[in-house]
């Protein structure tokens, strides 16, 4: 959704009441003293049916069958989210979301046993702020008398796969908080509902029990899973989703719908589908009530059976479905009114509207013992050569963009929360968190992400994306000059990572505002592309620091070096000057540029890089990097890195079907070595060592160290890929070694907690592996790793991508991916990126690390990828911001740095005077075994941040739309382990805990500091 047509009411400013207030606002600015704070200690209050008091009623010795009357209203697909939304292109396809909701809420008024539910906030936020006053109350009303629910909630169903669990949480928050504000808690969902994601993470339902869902619906999972289930009656189970939070805090109920999300065959009264209406008067040549209502009886009997109570859940609806409601629901009617006629000759089945909360109700009563789940649902097949694990790495750019968007919507939010109201309105105009938290909302939808939409959404996706970052700029712009006291004319270079921009490429001089979105200082590597000349580089203090000039890989075009230090939450500005009259090359300290040819004398050759404690070893004959040692740990590993391509299946006598955007089908299980060797060039300056790799025309690789860097950055550029042999190609990066991993790899869910892998297995059935190469993929957020069980070797990634292990020792990530034909799941094109997706760049970081320890590098390695600093230049020389304040180089929004295993995940805008912050323990239990990051850890919120005072704090659930103590969940009875009630919590902001992988999320009241 663009800007332009950005909905009212979601705004960050707006002002908000908690309901159910239960603290008195207490000052929490640390002057006053320490007896002032009342401690409270609360005990959770046992569970309880709150929202379901308009549940209707069953029948208690009868078979209950629940209709779900609902639509499925994807956020962008084969349309883009406005074309869905107003119905245009119905060409392409019949899908209007305006003209539902319309006639939704028309046939829920027609009769009020009627219920409907509806899932997408995108959509319905738009929808509402176009009805009349009239309309608007119409619609509360159906939401307070529970005909008109809510289910999910989010902006968009999102993805489990590519999403990272810091957009998740944004993305449900911005719904979530459309309904607090709208509905209050009549709106508030209490079910999470992903009936379309194409397979499940358990981060996902962690997330899902943390924001006080009581349970979750999903429709995919493995065709062979579902069987087993069916069978063992396991289509309901607690998700314990977390290996970390102590149960019941991650523990989610979860239910696998019988029919996906669709109604049952024949009983499809759409205007999109094509099944006979009920004709029910016998006189009709048409008549055909009988026949439907045997066959309804005979249905939900069957489906019963899978089920473990005397209830079943039917979906009645599916794809932009009740665009005419009148058709379903009066269907709908009889068949409820015809099928409960039959109870008077002794039928046992009870048919009637529902809703996934008021069928979860009843499961909740019945008071069953439910088995438990503890891995995920990845990967997602539907047939035995149909895994859903291409889309783990379709749309790499996007992929890519969707990131850094993130990093940059985090520091555009930190900076609106540094500056307080001047970062909206300032000297640059007025600036906006808004539509880039909305851009990245919907880019979070489960075929934005995920690369599984038709080419004209995904360009609409970027284009969504890029009109948010504008009012971020100026937010930034307004923000910065408040804080550094400067108003600077601002430049932002959005192309650094192909080396443009034009500010520093063509000024003799200028600054760099370094801005570190996290809560420790950081030393960062500051690359800007110059023209040839000598620079000075000075610190904040004036200080000359070292700088290099260096020559960029496969053009004459040159970046600048410097490593800057920037405190935590703040930023560091230096400033650069041209040297006059001198060049790169007529000075020599500067780099000289040795340019190995591998088939040149190699003996003569030992192609190394290393710094003090990573050192990385080339063969000199191929090229390719063959070791890798940690000098600080004494560790040596043989490790070949090489590309290679999998050429695409079109379909062949197994099956028909192709590799396409959701579908990864290699034609066989070996890929083809891209090159055997690579033509090399290396770079060693004071900064910075480098191996350029060019293995082909559209492969090859930067292989860099920076002094101090206890990983080994690999940058890749892949691109175009050829396909006029006719064969699509699906590329990767392998990394072999000897480790003896006996099958076992790592991967992380959602950015998060770690999940075990085991090659051509499942832990909760017997697979029967039909898919060798896609059958192993997993997706990887941003880390996958191998060990020994002493030596851990672990791939950092910038984007999601798929991964696995397909041989011990080995790792190979999917980069990029091409193919001719589609893959038969709707999109209906071949995923051939033209234009923009063609030419992609990306980064895998290789740490090298004792088992034991190796969480230590990659936990805080992950943390300062994601949250990358922000560089934005300026030509200097600007007019202060304030009369008689002398401008600040250097800043801290924080008095002291946070510990290291804590991470602060959401620092934003919430109201006038409110803000949102997150914080989390970015440790697993037992991760860190020879230091204590894994130990729970306290802090003290009263003095933390020196920009703002934090006046009074109210701890909330994850989604920020529940205060914690007065939200409950219902509770379920595991088979497993002992029953836990949820741990009773103290709010004392001089003394937050956080245990081992807990986030704590608090509505901080605040005044900043020399507010005007
Ligand atoms: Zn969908």
């Amino acid at each position: 959704m663009g800007a332009e047509a950005r909905p009212l009411g979601v705004r960050a400013g707006g002002a908000r009441d908690v309901p159910g207030s239960w603290t008195n606002s207490r000052a929490l600015r640390p002057q006053l003293p320490p007896l002032s704070f009342i401690l409270l200690f609360l005990a959770a209050p046992s569970a309880r049916a709150a929202g379901y008091e308009t549940c209707p009623t069953v029948q208690p010795d009868m078979l209950n069958v629940h209709l779900v009357a609902h639509t499925h209203d994807d956020v962008g697909w084969l349309k883009t989210v406005d074309q869905y939304f107003y119905g245009i292109n119905n060409n392409i396809q019949h899908a209007g979301v305006q003209y539902i909701l319309d006639s939704v809420i028309s046939s829920l008024l027609a009769e009020p046993t009627r219920r409907f539910i509806y899932v997408e906030m995108a959509f319905f936020s738009r929808w509402w702020n176009q009805q009349t006053n009239a309309t608007q109350d119409v619609v509360r009303n159906l939401v307070r008398q529970g005909r008109l629910e809510f289910a999910n909630g989010g902006w968009v169903m999102n993805d489990e796969a590519a999403t990272h669990y810091g957009a998740i949480i944004d993305q449900m928050t911005l719904g979530l908080r459309f309904l607090e504000d709208t509905f209050g808690k009549n709106g508030r969902p209490r079910v999470a509902w992903h009936i379309d994601p194409f397979g499940h993470s358990r981060e996902q339902a962690s997330l899902f029990a943390q924001m006080g869902f009581d349970g979750f619906f999903f429709g995919r999972l493995d065709y062979q899973d579902k069987w087993e289930r069916e069978k063992k009656l396991e289509m309901e189970q607690v998700w314990r989703a977390s290996a970390s939070l102590k149960p019941p805090a991650a523990d989610l109920f979860t239910s696998v719908l019988p029919n996906m999300y669709n109604p049952p065959s024949n009983l499809c009264w759409d205007v999109l589908c094509a099944d006979k209406p009920i004709v029910d008067d016998p006189r009709s040549p048409e008549y055909n009530a009988k026949g439907l209502v045997d066959y309804f009886l005979q249905l939900a009997t069957a489906q019963g059976k899978f089920y473990r109570t005397n209830h079943t859940v039917m979906t009645m609806g599916s794809d932009f479905q009740y665009e005419n409601a009148n058709m379903w629901f009066k269907n709908l009617d009889k068949l409820i009114q015809l099928v409960n006629a039959q109870q008077a000759n002794g039928s046992r089945v009870n048919v009637l509207y529902s809703t996934p909360a008021c069928y979860l109700w009843e499961l909740n009563k019945a008071n069953v013992t439910w088995s438990v789940k503890q891995d995920d649902f990845f990967p997602y097949a539907d047939g035995p050569h149909m895994f859903w694990t291409g889309f783990f790495s379709s749309r790499p750019a996007l992929k890519r963009y969707e990131r850094l968007s993130y990093n940059f919507l985090q520091v555009c939010n930190q900076l609106e929360a540094l500056a307080g109201p001047a970062a909206n309105v300032g000297p640059y105009g007025s600036g906006d968190s808004a539509p880039l938290n909305e851009a990245m909302a919907v880019l979070q939808h489960h075929d934005a992400v995920s690369g599984t939409s038709k080419q004209h959404v995904a360009n609409d996706y970027a284009r969504q994306l890029a009109a948010g970052w504008g009012p971020c700029e100026v937010l930034m712009s307004n923000a910065l000059a408040r804080l550094s006291g400067s108003k600077e004319e601002f430049a932002f270079c959005r192309n650094l990572n192909i080396s443009l921009c034009p500010l520093s490429q063509t000024e003799k001089r200028f600054q760099v505002t370094i801005y570190n979105p996290l809560g420790r200082k950081v030393n960062w590597m500051v690359r800007l592309p110059v023209n040839k000349h000598v620079f000075l580089v000075k610190d904040p203090s004036g200080t000359v620091v070292p700088s290099d000039v260096v020559t960029m890989p496969s053009s004459d075009s040159q970046e600048l070096l410097f490593s800057a230090s920037v405190p935590a939450l703040g930023f560091s500005i230096y400033s650069v000057t041209q040297v006059p009259g001198r060049s790169p090359k007529a000075h020599n300290t500067w780099p000289r540029l040795q340019k190995h040819f591998s088939r040149f004398k190699p003996s003569s050759r030992v192609l190394t890089i290393q710094n003090k404690y990573i050192l990385a070893r080339f063969d000199p004959y191929t090229g390719l990097l063959v070791e890798i040692k940690n000098l600080e740990q004494n560790l040596q590993l043989p490790v070949r890195q090489a590309f290679y391509w999998y050429n695409a299946s079109t379909g062949n006598t197994l099956s028909t079907q192709a590799s396409g955007a959701y579908i990864f089908r290699p034609n066989g299980q070996q890929p083809l070595l891209m090159s055997h060797w690579a033509q090399t060039r290396l770079v060693k300056t004071d900064l910075v060592q480098e191996v350029h790799q060019n293995f082909s025309a559209w492969c090859s690789q930067v292989v860099r160290l920076y002094p101090g860097q206890r990983h080994l950055e690999l940058e890749w550029t892949v691109g175009p890929i050829p396909v006029g042999d006719g064969w699509g190609k699906e590329v990767i990066s392998r990394f072999d070694t000897g480790l003896e991993t006996e099958g076992y790899f790592f991967t992380d869910s959602n950015g998060r907690e770690i999940l075990k892998r085991r090659r051509n297995y499942r832990p909760t059935w017997k697979l029967n592996q039909t898919e060798p190469v896609a059958g192993n993929y997993y997706p990887v957020n941003s880390r996958i790793y191998i060990t020994d069980g002493n030596v851990q070797l672990t791939v950092l990634t910038d984007r999601s991508q798929g991964g696995s292990s397909l041989r011990d020792g080995s790792i190979e990530l999917m980069v990029h991916r091409r193919l001719l034909k589609d893959d038969a799941r709707g999109v209906g094109e071949p995923l051939l990126e033209p234009e923009s997706g063609l030419w992609v760049r990306g980064r895998h970081l290789v740490l090298l690390d004792k088992a034991q320890t190796a969480a230590v590098g990659h936990r805080l390695q992950a943390e300062k990828e994601l949250l990358a600093p922000q560089v934005v230049l300026a030509r200097g020389g600007g007019t202060p911001y304030f009369l008689d304040v002398a401008p600040r180089k250097q800043f801290s929004g924080l008095r002291r740095e946070l510990p290291r295993n804590v991470h602060l995940l959401t620092l934003a805008r919430w109201g006038p005077e409110m803000l949102l912050l997150r914080l989390e323990h970015q440790f697993a239990v037992g991760e860190d075994m020879s230091g204590n990051l894994s130990s729970p850890v306290t802090l003290d919120l009263r003095d933390m941040f020196s920009a703002f005072t934090i006046t009074d704090l109210k701890e909330t659930t994850l989604a920020a739309n529940q205060l914690r103590a007065s939200a409950s969940r219902l509770q379920w009875t595991p088979k497993r382990g002992p029953i836990l009630k949820p741990s009773p919590f103290w709010l004392d902001p001089a003394r937050i805990t956080l245990q081992p992988m807990e986030i704590r999320t608090f509505l901080a009241t605040v005044q900043w500091e020399n507010d005007d």
